[in-house]
């Protein structure tokens, strides 16, 4: 069995955001699809360690911004691997607020307010199906597509995704980040880690040097 095939599976970046008790939570989903189309109804898969997981369930309201492919990774990390429990992950984007949810409003193909109408468990994930409340269409720039977001951007898939597959890395001298995964490799980065400037960041989660570690 070879799990590399999975890799040709296609994706979009989307954020999904909702409200629980009061607050504004959200994640980094890459599995919306649409299931029907003339009373448009869609599903989406999230991790049941999600907070958002929960949070959709109590609600039965969420929203999707569909990411574009000039999307800045900063969303993609504060969104995929942070968690919604311990901070605000809302305060540094621009939001649209639509039926009391906030939007992600940062560089967005779209987005659709989608009411959840039945849970599919599925073992470590719950399938959401949702029917699409209201569908708004903004930038033309298309969409950012999970395979630019590897190839391009050099992302790597959050733990908690379903499309998370854990990767096996060689000898060359590369230092990854604890927070995202993201690994910077001398060899084809073509500088040094350590000389780097103090202030650089990791491009995908924003973090520091100092949250990186030798591999
Ligand atoms: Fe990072």
């Amino acid at each position: 069995m070879n799990k590399d095939v999975l890799k040709d599976l296609t994706y979009g970046m989307y954020v999904i955001s909702t409200k629980y008790n009061g607050k504004d939570v959200g994640c980094f989903v890459n599995t919306v699809s649409q299931i029907t189309a003339q009373d448009v109804v869609i599903s989406v898969s999230v991790n049941k360690e999600n907070f958002t997981n929960k949070a959709i369930k109590e609600s039965k309201i969420f929203a999707v911004s569909i990411l574009s492919c000039d999307s800045t990774p900063d969303v993609i990390g504060k969104f995929g691997f942070f968690s919604s429990e311990q901070m605000d992950k809302f305060s540094e984007f621009k939001t649209i607020e639509e039926q009391g949810i906030k939007v992600i409003d940062e560089k967005i193909c779209g987005y659709l307010i989608c009411e959840l109408i039945q849970v599919v468990d599925i073992d470590t994930h719950d399938v959401f199906i949702a029917k699409v409340k209201n569908m708004v269409k903004m930038e033309d720039k298309g969409p950012m597509t999970y395979d630019y977001y590897h190839t391009v951007i050099k992302g790597k898939a959050p733990k908690k995704a379903p499309t998370y597959i854990e990767e096996i890395v060689d000898n060359s001298i590369k230092y990854k980040c604890e927070i995202c995964g993201y690994i910077h490799d001398e060899s084809k980065e073509k500088i040094k880690f350590e000389d780097l400037p103090d202030d650089w960041k990791c491009p995908i989660c924003g973090v520091g040097k100092e949250t990186f570690t030798k591999i």
